[in-house]
């Protein structure tokens, strides 16, 4: 772990009124522990099981963020404890979602995650999609999840202009839900290559890993 990096994005982070979670998919428990033992507290993971083996053996204070596309039937494994799921692109997914929280008493905080990039590999809806979403979620009052903002991924590209765009649309579309719902507050935006543009054009949330932890992830059988 750098935590000379670790340092420099906190100190970034100062009065920005914007939180690092460090992205820790991939990488072993140990290096969970040193991010822990240095004081980092919200950690990312992208695949269910993957987090819930990891929050057992980590200590119980830390929050845990879903940030990568969700199965139904994997629900269940971080539905106990996860603290904000970023990735809801589906009625579907949050009904389900819905559901495991009931079962554990729990409201689970989601985001809905918008496809702002020009690649057609990411997750993530459109503003229309978006909107429909909304109005089926406020309809159909489901009591066990939250909707609290949207997350979204510019493009892979060294276009600094092209990333700030794509965060500015994001970021407009936010302000469009939050002034018709109180419960909008996070925007979760900006990851290792362009988390500085994410802050300035309103982040909440930075996703960062690579930076952090090094590219070289190896998978956990
Ligand atoms: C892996 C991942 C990140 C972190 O990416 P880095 O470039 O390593 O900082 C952020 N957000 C999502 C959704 C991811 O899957």
């Amino acid at each position: 772990m750098n935590t000379n990096k670790v340092n420099e994005i906190r100190e970034y982070l100062i009065n920005k009124n914007c939180e690092l979670i460090a992205v820790t998919k991939t990488h072993p428990i140990e290096t969970l522990f040193e991010a822990y033992n240095i004081g980092l507290r919200k950690f990312g993971e992208n695949k269910a099981q993957e987090m819930a083996r990891k929050y057992q053996e980590l200590p119980k204070d830390i929050e845990w963020h879903m940030i990568g596309h969700m199965q139904s039937n994997k629900v269940k494994y971080i539905a106990p404890f996860v603290s904000l799921i970023h990735s809801v692109d589906s009625f579907s997914i949050l009904d389900e979602i819905n559901k495991q929280a009931l079962k554990f008493d729990r409201v689970i905080n989601c985001l809905i995650q918008i496809h702002i990039a020009e690649e057609e590999t990411k997750f993530g809806l459109n503003k229309e999609e978006a909107e429909d979403l909304i109005t089926r979620i406020k309809s159909e009052k489901l009591e066990n999840v939250q909707i609290c903002g949207l997350m979204g991924m510019a493009s892979n590209t060294s276009d600094q202009n092209q990333v700030r765009e794509e965060f500015k649309k994001l970021r407009l579309l936010f302000d469009q839900f939050k002034s018709q719902d109180q419960n909008f507050s996070i925007l979760s935006m900006g990851m290792s290559s362009d988390y500085k543009i994410g802050v300035e054009e309103g982040s909440t949330l930075v996703r960062i890993g690579s930076l952090l932890f090094g590219d070289r992830y190896y998978p956990i059988a």
